[in-house]
């Protein structure tokens, strides 16, 4: 980060905007927050600096509280990673040490293969964000007009192997992604259908996870959507809608905030308060998605 942006987050955060919606804002509801594929040593400051002002509950607690068998302490905050970047198995050490409980979404089409996730395939001739823009069925069009099929593989992998994620299990809550991480607004009601109910049977099966849980790609999503996730027999769906849970949120359209993965702990206090989202969204970056518009995160690193 540049020491500029290092500056303005500390003034924020030392003048005193994240205690405040810690005290008025987050000491009731439930806050979930997002990383993907952070360093080891940024993960271990990022996890500790929030295990020091929130109490940090894995997914599962919290869809236990809705189903009424478990009480929610204060200031309750939700650590989830998206994707299921081959990096992630760095965290293994940090995750054993501090006993830190995390949910990873994978991409059930990606992991375990040498397949690559589309948004990181880059070529002159094509825009990521112009991509997200487009039909699935336009976007794959152009994709393997330079090269890139959802089933190529390539020499070395992206994503997490199936040993990794074994050894991953017993500290990390995995779930569903997808199977090859569509903009699903932009998907036929068909691709969409299988997205979501292939990516739970595939994680389960090869696996032999317990899926209850799915992150909407890029946080984006229609009523159709949800409605499918629903239907495939998962519990919740993860957005990046902004703002906080309580136990009646609508399940399948959770709220979420975006931390970048070299963030420092004060970026991460500030954005993890909610501060940095509302703070853009008042500058006026504001994005729409699916059939409705929201306050979002700045579109920039949504993966
Ligand atoms: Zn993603």
């Amino acid at each position: 980060m540049s020491a500029l942006r290092n500056l303005v987050f500390k003034a924020i955060r030392y003048a005193g905007l994240p205690f405040l919606f810690r005290e008025m804002y987050q000491r009731k509801q439930v806050t979930i927050v997002m990383f993907h594929d952070p360093a080891p040593e940024a993960a271990e400051a990022a996890f500790l600096y929030l295990a020091k002002k929130y109490n940090i509950i894995g997914l599962d607690d919290y869809l236990e509280a809705r189903r009424g068998s478990r009480r929610l302490p204060e200031k309750a905050l939700i650590i989830t990673l998206d994707d299921g970047h081959a990096g992630n198995r760095a965290l293994l050490p940090v995750l054993e040490k501090h006993k830190i409980p995390v949910t990873i979404f994978l991409c059930a089409g990606i992991v375990g293969t040498n397949r690559r996730y589309w948004f990181k395939h880059k070529d002159p001739a094509i825009s990521t964000e112009a991509l997200k823009q487009v039909s699935n069925r336009e976007k794959l069009q152009r994709l393997a007009a330079v090269g890139f099929t959802p089933d190529r593989e390539f020499p070395a992998p992206q994503a997490l192997d199936a040993a990794q994620i074994h050894e991953l299990k017993p500290y990390v809550n995995f779930q569903s992604h997808t199977v090859f991480h569509p903009c699903l607004p932009k998907c036929s009601e068909a691709e969409a259908r299988e997205e979501i109910f292939q990516s739970k049977q595939l994680l389960e099966l090869k696996y032999g996870l317990h899926i209850n849980a799915l992150a909407y790609p890029n946080g984006d999503y229609s009523d159709r959507d949800a409605r499918l996730v629903e239907a495939a027999g998962y519990d919740c769906a993860i957005s990046v809608d902004y703002g906080f849970n309580t136990l009646t949120t609508d399940p399948f359209r959770l709220k979420r905030l975006s931390i970048d993965d070299t963030d420092n702990p004060d970026a991460v206090c500030v954005k993890a308060a909610g501060v940095w989202t509302l703070l853009m969204n008042l500058a006026g970056k504001r994005r729409t998605s699916g059939n409705m518009e929201v306050l979002k995160q700045p579109a920039l690193a949504i993966t």
